[in-house]
This record gives C-alpha cells, structure tokens and sequence, in this order.
C-alpha cells in the first residue's frame, strides 16, 4: 500500500506543476541574497517617489556605471553603455551586444510613475482661514486612500524668467507634511450611505497646507492665510501665484520603505507599481559584466498610469526612435531590428488576498512568494486591450527561466469580467516586437502603501538579468 503511495507521489510530482512556495526550492544563501537585495531597494524606493526622481536616481546609477549620454550619430560598437534622457521623465539605457543589431535586441520595458494627487494649474485657495490645495488625482486609485495620511510634495516650478524651482518637501525628518482630511465619523452618516467609490468625491481631495492668517499691523485683511502662505513659498522659493500655471506638483505618501511582518518577508512601500519592476530591470542591466550576446535595451518610461499617451509614454514614437536611431549607426534599418527583437513587458501583476479571494481565479492568478509572474496576455472583458504573447514566445521564456533556475509562476489579473488592466506591452508588441509581460506580485496595489515579497522582487531581479543575457 505505501509502496503504491509512493508510486502515485512519484506520478504526480512528474506530472502535475510545481506551486511550491519558493522557499521550499531555494537554499539559505539564496534566501540571503533575496533579503539583501531588498536593502538597496528600499533606499531607491524612497529617493525617487515621483518620475522625475526616478529618473535622477537612475542617472546617477548608470553614471557611475559607466554609461554616456547617446548622441545620434556618434558612433556606437560592442559593449559601448548608453542612455538617453526624455524631457526627465523617462529613460532609456542600453548596452550594445556583441552580435550583428539586426539580430534584434532584450528589450525590458517598466513604469516609473505611480497613481498620486496632482496640483491643480489654480491649486491654491483659501476657505474660512484655511488653505487648501487644488488636485486632480492622477492614475487609478480609491480616493478614500488618500485622506487622512501624510502627504509629501514634490516637482517643480517654472517662474515667468523661465527658472526652474525643484520642490520636495515632507521627505525629510525635519520637513513638515500635508494631508487630505476626511470627515468624523460621528457626523458621517450621510457620507456612510455613498458608495466606496464616491465615499471622497475628487473634488474632496483637497490637500490642508496652512491655517494661520498673515499677520500686517493688526489689520484683519480678506485671504490673509492665502497671503500668510503665498509670502512663505515667496521668500522661499520666489514664486508667486501665477507660477503655479507652469508647475508639476505631486502630493504623494510622505511614509517610507519598511519591511512587512514578524518575519520582514515583505516590503510594504508607495510606488512599488512599477519601481519593483524598474528598479530590478535597471540594477539587472547595469549588473552586466560581460559584454552581452544581443544589444540589451532598457526603458523606464512615465504615464503608463494614465494610458501611455504624450511624448514620455510609450504610446509615443521615443523608444522607437530610439532603437531606429541606434540601428542606423551600424547600417541596418530599425524596422529590422525591432522585428527580431524580443521584450519582457516588466510590470506588476496582482497578488491573490486572501481577504478577497472572491475576485481571484486560484488556479490562474499570481502568489506572493511563489516567484515572479509571467502573464501571457492582460486586458478585459474578452482579452480587449491586450498583447497576448504567443505560445511560442511563452515556450522561449520559460525555458530560459527554467535552465536558469528562476522561480517564476504565471497568473492573469483576477477573474474574468471581474475588471481588468492593461499594460504598455501592448504598444511595444504594436512595433512588431515579441513581448511578453513578467513582473511581481503585489497586495494592495495602487494604494498609498504596497507590498510585494523579498523572494519575488529578487526573482524579478533574476528574470531581467537572464532574460538580457540570452
Ligand atoms: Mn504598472
Ligand atoms: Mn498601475
């Protein structure tokens, strides 16, 4: 009899696929070097909560990686490092290979900006001797998130002489902070009986920044805590009102990076959508020691939040004419080189929550610790909106995870007709570019405060690193 068991056991294990919690296939030091990995990611995460910072802190880890600002036309040969910046917002990196461009190139596409509170061009007023700011959220969140927690404030203004001001206040320990205020809920009643979604209405996002009147040889003057703050951002900044016409501010979670649980296994965080995925493509390619076989293209782009359109998202001819641009200094045409080329699509997937099982396919959707997810297609309501990656493509990823020992799992984004999401492999499979889309779980996801695992962002990490090395 337990010989039989035994035998069935054996079967099975033959048969059926693995969904072992990766702890159980890794060995202690890989363990180590999951929770290593995590340290340095949660530094980036705090430095670069906005795109423009995402951009600047991945300028300065490219710099002193080697990597030169490309200049079209100057000339480009096997293990050159290249970067090009768009507008400050996006980046695009690249180390050419050792084999022919028109072999194509290892494309990995992520997201550095995340769903957060906007300024408004007219943000300031002030309401019974309070003053507020103006928002407009950006990206898909639930706004009864976004009250009742500190806010920091980041971005920049342009003055009319045309200089630039850079904002980031509410980061360091010493800085003050913002917030949204919601209602008690003594006096809630009316407000309890609003769907959740309507729960804060976007015109109730209005951010607090002051409440003490400016104070001018004990006259009582009208708007006197709007004056009090305009004269603040003036002596600091030299700004006045108008200037926030030409300005991008940013209200985001003023809270850092913390590992999550008795066991710190998770790392709780704003914005690990998708700088789990941007900072593990870019530590993947800036860890290369070798001159890579194929020309290996790394792109960190902006609005994919809002739908990939305006000159930083994908939606837009840059990363194209990126890689036409670098196809022509070796002769070859860029249309070539984008077909033979092939893409991971790295953006995060959504973790199954037990607390909501009820939106989750268990058999077809992503876990927390069981390795990065590989998602054949996204989309909603009948695969619209989607690139759904061929199975010959799924075949050559998988593989390459599985010779390299990658734990990966695959999954889609919850049930069917249950809602959706897109991402922008969509737009790179468009320029006739195999892509597939491969990133972390996450819990929570577009909430002030994600949380991903060690074990998965370190898998992501891993993913990228083989992907552009074969
Ligand atoms: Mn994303
Ligand atoms: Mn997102």
């Amino acid at each position: 009899m337990s010989e039989e068991k035994k035998k069935s056991e054996q079967l099975k294990e033959k048969l059926f696929a693995s969904k072992k919690n990766a702890v159980y296939r890794m060995n202690c030091d890989e363990l180590k070097a999951c929770d290593e990995f995590a340290e340095d990611y949660k530094k980036f995460l705090d430095n670069a909560k906005t795109e423009r910072e995402a951009v600047e802190a991945t300028l300065n880890i490219l710099k002193e990686k080697g990597f030169k600002e490309y200049k079209i036309g100057s000339g480009l040969k096997a293990g050159d490092k290249i970067y090009q910046n768009n507008r400050g917002k996006a980046i695009i990196c690249a180390i050419i290979g050792s084999e022919p461009i028109e072999t194509g190139v290892r494309l990995c596409a992520a997201h550095i900006d995340s769903p957060r509170l906007d300024m408004k061009q007219n943000p300031l007023y002030e309401d019974c001797e309070m003053a507020f700011f103006k928002t407009h959220y950006y990206g898909g969140i639930k706004k009864y998130q976004w009250t009742a927690i500190p806010l920091s404030l980041h971005g920049i203004i342009i003055k009319s002489d045309g200089s630039k001001v850079t904002v980031k206040i509410g980061e360091d320990e010493n800085d003050p902070v913002f917030c949204v205020n919601d209602l008690l809920p003594h006096l809630a009643t009316e407000q309890s009986k609003r769907t959740l979604s309507e729960g804060i209405k976007g015109e109730e996002l209005n951010i607090v920044i002051g409440s003490r009147p400016f104070k001018f040889e004990d006259d009582e003057i009208s708007d006197a805590v709007k004056l009090n703050i305009l004269n603040i951002l003036y002596e600091k900044y030299g700004i006045t009102e108008s200037d926030f016409i030409s300005a991008e501010l940013e209200a985001v979670p003023a809270f850092k990076a913390k590992d999550i649980g008795f066991d710190r296994s998770m790392i709780g965080s704003y914005g690990h959508d998708d700088r789990v995925c941007a900072y593990t493509a870019l530590k993947a390619t800036v860890d290369i020691d070798e001159i890579p076989k194929h020309t290996v293209v790394t792109v960190l782009t902006d609005k994919e939040e809002t739908g990939s359109d305006g000159n930083t998202g994908l939606c837009s001819s840059y990363l194209k004419y990126f890689i036409e641009d670098i196809a022509e200094e070796f002769g070859k045409s860029g249309r070539a080189v984008m077909t033979a080329s092939q893409c991971l699509s790295a953006d995060v997937n959504a973790a199954f929550d037990p607390n909501f099982a009820g939106v989750y396919e268990r058999n077809n959707c992503s876990y927390i610790n069981k390795g990065v997810c590989v998602t054949k297609y996204t989309g909603a309501r009948g695969k619209s909106g989607t690139s759904d990656a061929s199975a010959e493509f799924v075949g050559t990823v998988r593989n390459l995870l599985d010779s390299e020992n990658v734990i990966w799992q695959t999954g889609e984004l919850g049930k069917v007709d249950m809602g959706g999401g897109g991402t922008v492999a969509a737009y790179i499979a468009n320029l006739n570019i195999d892509t597939i889309d491969v990133g972390v779980p996450v819990l929570s996801m577009h909430a002030p405060f994600e949380v991903v695992s060690k074990i998965d962002t370190y898998m992501a990490y891993r993913a990228f690193s083989v992907f552009i090395k074969s």
